[in-house]
């Protein structure tokens, strides 16, 4: 068996770079395509009461966090050496759709991602980890961190 697309998912925590190695290590070994993607969830905040801070966030996401992703997700390639690779910025409504929406439409065959990250540390397998291999079309690769 061997996996012809390999998906990356990169967060920009400490330990992204050994993710991202073995990610590397496994697309070197099966000759596979390597891309990387970071989600940048929806913003939705609410105050309660229904009163939404809306109006003065839509320019957030394009100048700050899509522009800081992209730099970030570039910087992690290159101190990863793929700089070949493909970047991808997605903005969904949660990491777990922006990832598997690409893994689909892109037809990846292996999803790696770090078994915690930010979110997870007390959980057996982080959020991001457990949620995208509940509903992966592929093989997902959970690097222990
Ligand atoms: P966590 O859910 O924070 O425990 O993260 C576990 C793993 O999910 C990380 O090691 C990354 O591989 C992946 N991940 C977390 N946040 C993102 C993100 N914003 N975009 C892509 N992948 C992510």
């Amino acid at each position: 068996m061997s996996y012809q697309h390999v998906l990356f998912a990169a967060d920009f925590s400490d330990e992204a770079l050994k993710v991202g190695e073995r990610a590397r290590e496994v697309a070197q070994k099966h000759e596979a395509r390597l891309s990387l993607i970071h989600v940048v969830e929806n913003i939705n905040i609410s105050l309660g009461g229904g009163y939404e801070l809306l109006p003065v966030l839509p320019e957030l996401p394009d100048e700050t966090l899509f522009r800081e992703s992209r730099v970030a997700l570039g910087e992690l390639a290159q101190k990863l050496g793929i700089e070949n690779a493909e970047l991808w910025v997605v903005n969904a409504p949660s990491m777990k759709e922006g990832i598997l929406g690409a893994a689909k439409e892109h037809k990846a065959d292996l999803i790696v991602v770090g078994s915690h990250g930010r979110h997870g540390l007390a959980l057996l397998l982080g959020s991001t980890a457990n949620a995208v291999l509940h509903g992966a079309p592929c093989d997902v690769l959970a690097v222990r961190i």
